[in-house]
């Protein structure tokens, strides 16, 4: 009996050990799956810069950390450039060269024809001595270069990179705004280039794009099926409408077929007949500005007669299916909050602003490591550092951002600078970073915010290397309802992206960041060029005028982004991340679902009408993809959720959640313009 209790005992502890042994190795092939999942992710965001050998520099960024920076170009000023008065006259092969050239370049060939044809209009001749330099690196570009004959040299960082010649084109992202340029090119012989300036290009275009919406609104205007629409319902139409070109001869719609396109003829002719007794007996000749096809946009109707193109045909067109998700549009009931609006019209009852001085403030410092003893950064962007702060007396922590005066007048930044503070302090949104109180002296603004002490999404992006969906679901939902109260109050945020936003101890997401928000009249347009590359819709680009749907755009990639660890349209050269933009071809992980598939390429449509969000329910269709089915928004509203982003969040001092800076021993220059009067 005893010995039959030995030999159990042995058995077991014998099992005991097998079974200790088989966890252990179950957790060493757990790590090394997570390893080599990581190591995928890190291959994954290399992989684009593999494909293009990278010819920009990272100057300008600290090593330490290397986030996106947003560009900016300010709308151009109305003078009136007239397009008669920059036009230069070409002899045939010059045209037929420029045109070459500028099909051939990856960039400039995706822009519209009409684009096309004003650069080929408006480039100047110039002439360039061998030795001469045309750009330099590291200097601020302002024009874009064809060469027309001669040959140059192009290098970066003295080392020679290729020669250009006739047909070539150089320099063309500076059209878009001030880049930095990233390598220099000298002339090798006598050379002959066009050139253009971006002020040209974009107060053209600009104003061409303007003409080219006034024009379609009046020819929408006459249309007797939408008469009783008014003007932000036309421009919505606009939106969703796509140019479509027909050839000589080509039948546009055939009599007795279903009809559900409506189209307006932008330019040619067109021939409309009608079956009478087996003869096409013409009825008339439409031209620019004339539509038909109306009634297939409000009812199940066959064509009642033929329209055939009479030569090259361009068309406006919108399908029935299209336009019945933009009209009716519903921009008043866009926000059904009914928490953020009893808020918004009672003023804050604990807000710090009136008491909080800017004495009382005392800097955080780090306890150990490389910087101990050091005031604490949490952050440093493209205008400034943001330090961690505390007071005496309340014990409570801040982030304070300190901006240099003289910085911002020199990047012409100050009435972003304003603006930021003007609509942070007026905004009370639980998803958006609260501003408490603003300071300035002779050198430095200082712009005093709720401490987001669960730090960057990018950073805990970049530390896993992708979120699973709960965590992007969530992550986007908090997104969407900070849009919501945004766009609610006409203001669109247009710089969206993983370093904008940061957690809350609790794991919720905070919008900051305020420097390229907007406040826009519905209906209207506003044509600066604005946002961070890999994130800006293709309406930016070509400069056709944008609106609140660039933040439905930037959502899509942001949860492109948070799944993938890195976003579609990306490159090491910016020109290549615009080209791919206007491509717009979205390619998705295998791992990826179907409805985060579905819910992107509805948020990234290039017809700005056609956007989820832009459509007629407004935001509510957002909310109401599938791929927010097991969202409770009323809960997440409330803060009543679980942040499944906790766990991201790490515990220790209060800076543990952000990498480290080294302190900033400069001082800013003082500025005593007075720009900032009214900070
Ligand atoms: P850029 O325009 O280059 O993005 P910026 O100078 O406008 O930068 P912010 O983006 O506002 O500055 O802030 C820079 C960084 O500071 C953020 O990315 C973040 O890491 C940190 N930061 C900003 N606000 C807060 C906050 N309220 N709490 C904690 N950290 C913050
Ligand atoms: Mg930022």
């Amino acid at each position: 009996m005893e010995k039959q209790v030995q030999d159990l005992k042995h058995q077991l502890e014998k099992q005991c050990l097998i079974n200790q042994e088989l966890q252990r190795q179950n957790k060493d092939l757990e790590q090394r799956l997570r390893e080599k999942d990581r190591l995928l992710q890190e291959l994954h965001s290399q992989y684009h810069d593999l494909e293009c050998p990278s010819l920009s520099s990272s100057e300008g960024e600290p090593e330490f950390r290397k986030s996106r920076a947003a560009v900016f170009a300010p709308e151009p000023i109305h003078e009136a450039v007239e397009i008669s008065r920059n036009k230069v006259k070409k002899t045939v092969s010059e045209t037929s060269l420029i045109v070459k050239a500028i099909q051939k370049n990856d960039f400039l060939s995706r822009l519209d024809d009409e684009q096309i044809a004003m650069m080929v209009d408006l480039l100047k001749a110039s002439q360039c001595k061998p030795g001469e330099e045309v750009i330099s690196e590291g200097s601020e570009g302002d024009s874009m270069y064809i060469v027309a004959g001669g040959e140059l040299i192009v290098t970066q960082a003295g080392r020679d990179l290729r020669t250009l010649t006739k047909g070539d084109v150089f320099g063309e992202l500076a059209i878009l705004y001030n880049c930095k340029r990233t390598a220099t090119v000298r002339a090798k012989t006598l050379v002959h280039l066009w050139c253009m300036e971006r002020q040209t290009y974009r107060t053209i275009i600009t104003n061409k794009s303007k003409k080219k919406r006034e024009q379609l609104m009046g020819f929408l205007k006459t249309s007797h099926t939408l008469k009783d629409l008014n003007d932000m319902q036309l421009s919505k139409i606009i939106d969703s409408m796509e140019e479509v070109k027909f050839q000589d001869q080509e039948v546009i719609v055939r009599e007795g077929t279903e009809g559900n396109t409506f189209y307006i003829i932008l330019k040619g002719e067109v021939l409309v007949t009608k079956n009478v007794n087996g003869h096409q007996k013409m009825i008339r000749r439409m031209g620019k500005g004339e539509h038909f096809g109306e009634q297939a946009l409000i009812r199940e109707i066959l064509r009642t007669a033929t329209c055939t193109a009479d030569g090259p045909v361009t068309c406006f067109s919108i399908d029935k299916e299209v336009f019945e998700e933009t009209i009716p549009v519903e921009h008043l009931e866009l926000f059904d909050d009914s928490k953020v609006m009893q808020e918004a019209q009672a003023p804050e009852k604990s807000s710090l602003s009136s008491s909080l001085k800017f004495k009382d403030l005392v800097p955080v410092f780090y306890q150990e490591g490389r910087h101990q003893g050091d005031p604490v950064t949490l952050g440093v962007g493209g205008f400034g550092r943001v330090q961690l702060m505390t007071t005496i007396t309340h014990g409570k922590y801040y982030a304070m951002k300190r901006v240099s005066k003289k910085q911002i007048v020199a990047k012409r930044q100050e009435e972003h600078m304003l603006f930021e503070k003007k609509i942070l302090k007026a905004i009370q949104c639980d998803f958006i970073v609260k501003l408490y109180a603003a300071f300035k002296d002779t050198r430095y603004i200082y712009m005093v915010m709720e401490f987001c002490g669960g730090g960057e999404i990018w950073t805990k992006l970049k530390e896993v290397g992708r979120f699973d969906e709960t965590v992007t679901v969530f992550c986007t939902a908090c997104v969407v309802e900070a849009f919501a109260y945004l766009h609610k109050k006409s203001i669109m945020y247009r710089d969206l992206k993983p370093e904008n936003l940061m957690l809350d101890m609790r794991g919720y997401i905070k919008l900051v960041d305020f420097g390229f928000a907007k406040e826009l009249m519905r209906g209207e347009k506003t044509y600066s060029f604005v946002g961070t590359p890999e994130y800006m819709a293709p309406e930016i680009i070509k400069n056709q005028g944008h609106d609140f749907a660039v933040d439905f755009w930037s959502l899509g990639i942001l949860i492109f982004e948070l799944l993938v660890g890195s976003p579609p349209f990306s490159s090491s050269e910016p020109h290549k991340i615009y080209t791919k933009i206007l491509d717009g071809v979205l390619k998705y992980p295998p791992y990826m679902s179907e409805a985060s598939k579905s819910i992107i390429s509805k948020l990234c449509r290039p017809r700005p009408g056609q956007r989820l969000g832009n459509t007629k329910n407004g935001i509510k269709d957002i909310r109401h993809h599938r791929w927010f089915s097991n969202m409770n928004w009323h809960k997440l509203r409330m803060g009543q959720l679980d942040a499944p982003t906790v766990r991201l969040i790490r515990k220790g001092p209060s800076y543990i959640n952000f990498d480290q800076f080294p302190q900033d021993h400069t001082k800013a220059d003082e500025e005593l313009s007075g720009w900032d009067r009214d900070f």
